[in-house]
């Protein structure tokens, strides 16, 4: 598979990496044209509202919608998580999102007690180590969607459809669970 990252701001070298150690070929997306080659797309971890804006500068927010919407496969770590909730809390104002996902997350929400913290989950059945980063968790979510990992009594990975979100960065470590849950359960047969 072809594999995008939006690459406008935030670790998206890390998920690029991953991709590839996973054996699918690993695509910088900065142009609506490159969004039309992929067969799948991550969005990194990084600063929500920079990507945002950048997206709108480029010209790729309602285009990321639109491929959301038609299907496209999307993962997003962190800020990545944050870009594909339907809703925010403690968002600056008028924070926009892609969306998709039926979820609240509340931003920054585990920095009210620390910034960055690791800690062992179990996602998926196995367990793995997860590294937060000014994290958001998911507050509140809907009908359709599947809490994979928790942490700190809030959902930190879920997945509705085409979309997978987690709170925490395994583009930085070397467990590459997550981005194989990715490309096996979700992109396969798509
Ligand atoms: N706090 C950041 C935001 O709101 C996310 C942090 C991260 O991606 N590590 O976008």
């Amino acid at each position: 598979m072809k594999v995008g990252v939006l690459a406008l701001q935030g670790d998206f070298r890390e998920h690029l990496k991953a991709v590839a150690d996973c054996g699918h070929t690993p695509f910088d997306v900065r142009r609506v044209s490159e969004l039309h080659e992929i067969d799948a797309l991550i969005l990194p971890g990084g600063e929500s509202t920079t990507i945002i804006h950048l997206a709108q500068n480029f010209g790729l927010f309602q285009p990321i919608r639109d491929a959301i919407a038609q299907g496209l496969p999307v993962y997003g770590s962190c800020a990545g998580m944050i870009l594909l909730a339907d809703r925010i809390v403690d968002g600056v104002k008028d924070q926009k999102t892609f969306g998709g996902l039926d979820i609240t997350v509340r931003r920054n929400a585990f920095g009210r007690q620390v910034d960055s913290f690791e800690s062992d989950l179990t996602f998926n059945g196995a367990s793995l180590h997860a590294v937060f980063i000014r994290a958001p968790w998911v507050e509140q979510i809907g009908a359709g969607v599947e809490v994979l990992s928790t942490a700190a009594d809030h959902a930190v990975a879920v997945r509705q459809g085409n979309l997978l979100a987690t709170s925490f960065h395994p583009e930085l470590t070397e467990d590459l669970a997550v981005h194989r849950y990715f490309f096996e359960e979700i992109c396969k047969g798509r």
